[in-house]
């Protein structure tokens, strides 16, 4: 009995030791992180139960009741021109061309009128700027001809836009239309598979789990809460799990909180 009360206390005193040196919440080095995110991405992270999908995301939305997504736009068709700008660029950058570019064009006709060369001008700042205001254009004229200048509500329609793809046509009809898509960008990508709540070795497969596992009544909002958690928290190299609300139900291998007993 003493030898088991002795090594008992022997176990607490090493605890102890370890938190007070703040080993228990240490930064894993990148090097273990690295690995951590390789895992996933082979499917190695425990799935989630429903129990904590409910609880993650009723924690994001305690935290943020009506998140918005970062992209100025007045309208939806300023709205397709913003997210199609976005590729590969980021939502600030777009945000610094768009103000003058829709000043002078925020609806279809203008920008067919505007024309490639001036589109193109005022746009050069965002990558990839030549195609992007050939499309730009290209799916103002298309907007003209087929859908009467509207922005269409279907994702089929949407994706025989030029320059628009799932992603783009999945933001569309949820912040446009209020549709429970869910448009797996690299942060929603990177959340699903390293938290091991949508694994998944392309976004359409991250897409899927997440229309599968996030309960219905989540699904408007889900979108944004994961983007804006990846931004801002779950970051690619240097995640703040210390600051994450969802630190104890996550399940990655690289974090740097424990998970509480
Ligand atoms: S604890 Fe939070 S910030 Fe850290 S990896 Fe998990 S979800 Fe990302």
């Amino acid at each position: 009995m003493a030898t088991k009360t002795t090594k008992r206390k022997a176990r607490i005193a090493k605890a102890l030791t370890k938190a007070r040196k703040g080993k228990a919440a240490r930064k894993k080095p990148p090097k273990a992180q690295a690995k951590a995110d390789q895992k996933a991405l082979h499917g190695d992270t425990p799935p989630w139960s429903k129990a904590e999908v409910e609880e993650a995301f009723r924690r994001f939305q305690a935290a943020m009741p009506e998140p918005k997504g970062e992209l100025h736009h007045i309208n939806p068709f300023t709205l397709v021109v913003a997210v199609v700008l976005s590729a590969q660029a980021t939502d600030a950058g777009v945000n610094k061309a768009t103000p003058a570019l829709f000043k002078l064009a925020d609806t279809p006709e203008k920008m067919a009128a505007l024309g490639e060369a001036r589109v193109r001008d005022l746009i050069k700042t965002i990558g990839l700027f030549r195609m992007k205001a050939k499309n730009v254009v290209a799916l103002s004229e298309k907007l003209i001809a087929e859908h009467g200048s509207q922005v269409p509500n279907t994702r089929e329609a949407l994706q025989e836009l030029p320059g628009v793809g799932r992603k783009t046509a999945n933001v569309v009809l949820n912040m446009a239309f209020g549709q429970p898509t869910m448009a797996v960008d690299t942060h929603i990508f990177r959340i699903g598979n390293r938290t091991g709540l949508a694994p998944g070795k392309d976004p359409l497969a991250v897409e899927l789990k997440l229309l599968e596992v996030i309960p219905e009544k989540y699904m408007l909002h889900a979108h944004h809460w994961l983007i804006l958690h990846g931004r801002y928290t779950c970051l690619a190299r240097k995640p703040l799990c210390e600051k994450c609300i969802i630190a104890d139900i996550c399940k990655w291998p690289g974090k740097s909180v424990a998970n509480s007993e």
